[in-house]
Parts: C-alpha cells; structure tokens; sequence
C-alpha cells in the first residue's frame, strides 16, 4: 500500500481545509476505500478521517423530515424506530447489503459513495477506463453478467453497487453538503454521474466537498419496500432490486415511487415507468407495461441481456405483492 499521511479533525471547519487538496481523501468506515487502498486501486496521499465529525446522529426535523448524519452506521439506521416505521423500504434495502460485520461499519456517506463491484476494475491486468481513463474497457466483450443494461455508455457498463441509494432515489431524499464554497444540497437522484465517456468521475461533488448529511422528505403514507435478486441469500450484490412505494385509491394508482439497482451505472429512478402508472389501473396489465416502458431503453451485452427480463419481472411481483397488501389502505 502507499504511505499516506492521516488525520483525525473534530471538527468539519478543520476538515474541509484538510480534505480540498489534491490527493485527499476523507475516511469513512473504510469498509470499501480500505480494500481498494490494499489492491492499489486508490492511492491517496492523505486521509481525512470523518468519524469524530460528530455526523453521527439521527433527527426529526419540525416539518417531519429525517435528517441522518453522514457518519451514521448502516447497522444503526436500518434499526432506528423511525426508519423502520416511516421509510420502510430503506431498512429494508440496507438489510439486504452486505454482511452484518460490513453494515456495522459502514457509514452513509461512504455507502452513497462505494466504488463498483465490476471485477475488471479490481484487476491491474485489464483494460478499464474507469480506473485507467482511456485504458479501454475489457467488461464490453468480457464477462458482463453483473453490468448494468441501464445509462450505459461506450467507455463503461459498470453497475452502480448500493442497495442504500436505491431506496434513497425512490424516497427523494436530498444529499447535503460542505465544501471550500460554503454548503449546497443535490438531490440523491442527481448525486451519480452516468459514466459517458469519463467513467473515472462517478459524482457531482466538488473538489474537498464532504457529505454531511442526508434529508428524508417527511414519511409517506404508500406502503413501501425493498427486494433484492441476487445470486445466493446473503452478501452478494443485486442482479436486479426494486425500491417501490404504491398508494392506491378506487383501484387507481395514486401514488407511486419506483427505482432500481443492479441494472443502471446509477441508482435508477424509474421515472417512465411512474408517469405510466401514476393515475392509471392498479393491475398486473399496468405494471407489466410500465416495466416494459422502463426496461425499453436498455442496452444489453451477452452476458446480462437476462436482467431486462429479472428487473421487469422484480417490478411486476414487488408492485403486485404492495397492492395485495393493500397499499395505501
Ligand atoms: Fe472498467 Fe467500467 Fe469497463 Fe468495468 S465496465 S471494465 S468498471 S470501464
């Protein structure tokens, strides 16, 4: 591993000078940046711990927004009484990352910023624009099966990685920030980059910017949840997940959140699919028809043309098995 210098501010106005400059980065959990440190992937000349950042806590807000600081345990918010109450569909997503070990240690700022999982990116022996820019990208003929079929690019087909920010895209929740410029927030669903054709820059975060925090909109009162295929029960990234809320009223879709994971380069809000369905049946018909409408622009690889099929039929059982249950009632 290179050497690295390391430093632990306690507070953010110390951080942020320590973390603008070239060749910074700031330290979560470490859970994904530590590993890609050992494989020589990242090679910071600095670490900037956040940890005693005191980011860590969990807030209703007056208007009954949920403001999670960005140091907070993934273990720790997918149990928070009022994430397993009023946002669902976010316990459930983080409960179905990684291992136990992993979430107690991972944070939300470093899940909303976790590097894929595409194996070409791990290996110094292949073509791979995103960790090499113009280096090629062995994945294109290679072996695609976990790419994503969704905001593909030429330079780069990698599927973005978290469950966490699936939920997130569905739940419109707003990123905050800090930086050298003062603070903004960005919207989660305009967080990630599409790859295009420089795949190396995967967000829209400035230079020293840190996440502070994350901002739920007040809790909806469509029922929601999360559901995740993969290839064996536990600690394996999505082939395809659905993040779904679904209100309905006199058989009538009126209210509806859809996103997806391990299809799209980014969290992907199905937005096609919601103006379909907003205002329409509440049927297996309609639902079919918007995850065709969704999956419609997808651009598949040998390997992973199956996920368009998965994905439309992860949409179809996860908006049927809502209105059984009798969302909205
Ligand atoms: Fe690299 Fe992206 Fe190609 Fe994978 S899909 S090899 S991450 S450029």
């Amino acid at each position: 591993m290179k050497p690295f210098t390391y430093l632990k501010p306690h507070d953010i106005e110390a951080a942020i000078p320590a973390g603008t400059p070239p060749g910074t980065k700031y330290l979560g959990g470490g859970t994904n940046l530590v590993d890609l440190m050992r494989e020589g992937i990242e090679q910071p000349d600095h670490l900037v711990d956040i940890t005693g950042l005191h980011l860590d806590g969990i807030e209703e807000l007056p208007d009954g927004s949920l403001r999670i600081g960005a140091a907070v345990r993934n273990s720790t918010l997918a149990a928070h009484p009022k994430v397993r109450k009023g946002y669902r569909v976010l316990s459930e997503a983080l409960l179905s990352g990684a291992s136990g070990q992993l979430r107690n240690m991972a944070t939300v700022g470093g899940n909303l910023l976790q590097r894929t999982r595409c194996p070409y990116f791990y290996s110094d022996a292949a073509a791979c624009n995103k960790r090499q820019p113009g280096s090629g990208c062995d994945a294109l003929d290679g072996f695609n099966r976990s790419c994503a079929v969704l905001g593909v690019s030429d330079s780069c087909i990698a599927a973005h990685p978290s469950d966490m920010c699936v939920a997130l895209s569905a739940l419109d929740a707003v990123v905050h920030v800090q930086g050298p410029g003062g603070t903004r927030e960005i919207p989660l669903t305009e967080l990630h980059r599409l790859p295009g054709d420089t795949p190396n820059i995967e967000n829209t975060l400035e230079a020293g910017e840190l996440v502070t925090a994350v901002v739920l909109p007040p809790p909806l009162s469509a029922r929601s949840t999360y559901r995740k295929v993969r290839d064996r029960a536990s600690y394996a990234f999505a082939l395809a997940s659905v993040a779904a809320a679904l209100e309905i009223e006199d058989d009538k879709v009126t209210r509806i959140r859809l996103a997806l994971g391990g299809v799209g380069t980014k969290p992907w809000r199905a937005y096609e699919a919601e103006r379909l369905l907003l205002g329409g049946p509440a049927d297996e018909q309609a639902y079919r028809r918007a995850a065709e409408a969704e999956l419609a622009a997808a651009t598949v690889r040998a390997g992973n043309a199956f996920k368009v099929t998965l994905a439309e039929a992860t949409i179809v059982a996860v908006l049927r098995d809502l209105s059984k249950a009798g969302a909205g009632s």
